[in-house]
């Protein structure tokens, strides 16, 4: 079995983006300006900013975060995006989701330009991704497809299984892999909670992505000898044995999967840090107006 090193592979990338920003400047270029907007205090998007602003500071680019309170209506929040929508300094912007549930993040994603919506959530950016069109995607599948790129997976003719079926993983990493390109032409099968024996489908999987959000939930006799597994869940687990007493695990049991696969990314340091890499990898195509 090998093991497909996201932590490696990001670095990789972000070393190369890197040089890209020194060449840029070189030629009298501004850095590229990423901008995340953060409504509220959950812990777990605070992480994720954080780590975006670092992942900024790290390949030279400008990275601001907008904070807003979780009293904020979506009216303002709306007239936020308009600003950084005409901002000419910020190349691109997410909004950090999950917004408060008195906002409706569809009606947020709907007003961020298509221009500058880095994270490939906007129905523009999704439409043409499904038609196989330059876009920014997503950035999870997109990180999965450059590990998987950088690890010389073969795609083509292959069965490809998704469980999963979200708007930000489940669903764009099937589309991705069914389209007619190098990186995909998979036969693709999507699971979800009202799928009748999922173990059926998963045994026929040459390659099976876990996008399920829930922990362990692929086992040993769920998937077939040798097939190439990527584990996007991330879950904190209570475990009496570690200093925490408790430990970040996937959506796969790894210590069993792992000796009947031929490749798995583990958890942590497989599907994360691409994730990022990725956010950033779309911010310099936006920087470069690659799709306009
Ligand atoms: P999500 O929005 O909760 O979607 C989960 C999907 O799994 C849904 O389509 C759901 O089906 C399906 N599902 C749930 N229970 C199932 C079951 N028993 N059998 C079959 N399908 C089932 O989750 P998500 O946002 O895609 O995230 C999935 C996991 O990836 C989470 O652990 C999340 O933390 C992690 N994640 C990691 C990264 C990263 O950078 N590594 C990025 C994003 C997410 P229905 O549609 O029928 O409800």
């Amino acid at each position: 079995m090998e093991l497909i090193d996201g932590k490696k592979i990001a670095a990789d990338i972000r070393t190369e983006i890197a040089a890209t920003v020194v060449e840029l400047g070189k030629s009298g270029a501004r850095r590229p300006h990423l901008a995340a907007i953060l409504v509220g205090d959950d812990p777990a998007s605070s992480i994720y900013v954080g780590g975006k602003e670092k992942a900024c500071k790290e390949v030279g680019f400008d990275g601001s975060v907008y904070r807003y309170p979780a009293s904020t209506t979506e009216a303002e929040l709306l007239t936020a995006v308009g600003f950084l929508n005409n901002d000419p300094d910020i190349d691109g912007f997410i909004v950090q989701l999950p917004l408060p549930a008195h906002i409706n993040a569809q009606n947020v994603i709907r007003a961020i330009n298509p221009a500058k919506d880095v994270d490939g959530f906007h129905p523009v950016n999704i439409g043409k991704m499904t038609l196989n069109l330059p876009s920014y995607l997503p950035a999870t599948p997109f990180g999965i497809l450059e590990l998987l790129k950088r690890s010389n997976v073969e795609t083509e003719g292959k069965n490809c299984v998704v469980l999963g079926r979200s708007n930000i993983v489940g669903m764009p990493i099937s589309i991705l892999l069914a389209r007619n390109s190098k990186l995909g032409n998979c036969t693709v099968t999507i699971c979800h909670s009202r799928t009748k024996d999922i173990g059926l489908v998963t045994r026929e999987a040459d390659i099976l992505i876990a996008a399920v959000g829930k922990p362990h939930f692929v086992t040993e006799e769920m998937v077939k000898p040798g097939a190439v597994v990527i584990d996007v869940g991330i879950h904190r687990i209570p475990d009496p044995k570690s200093k925490t007493g408790n430990r970040i695990v996937g959506d796969v049991d790894f210590e069993n999967v792992a000796n009947k696969c031929s490749m798995i990314t583990p958890v942590p340091g497989g599907v994360g840090p691409m994730t990022i890499t990725a956010l950033l990898l779309n911010t310099l195509s936006a920087f470069r107006k690659d799709f306009d």
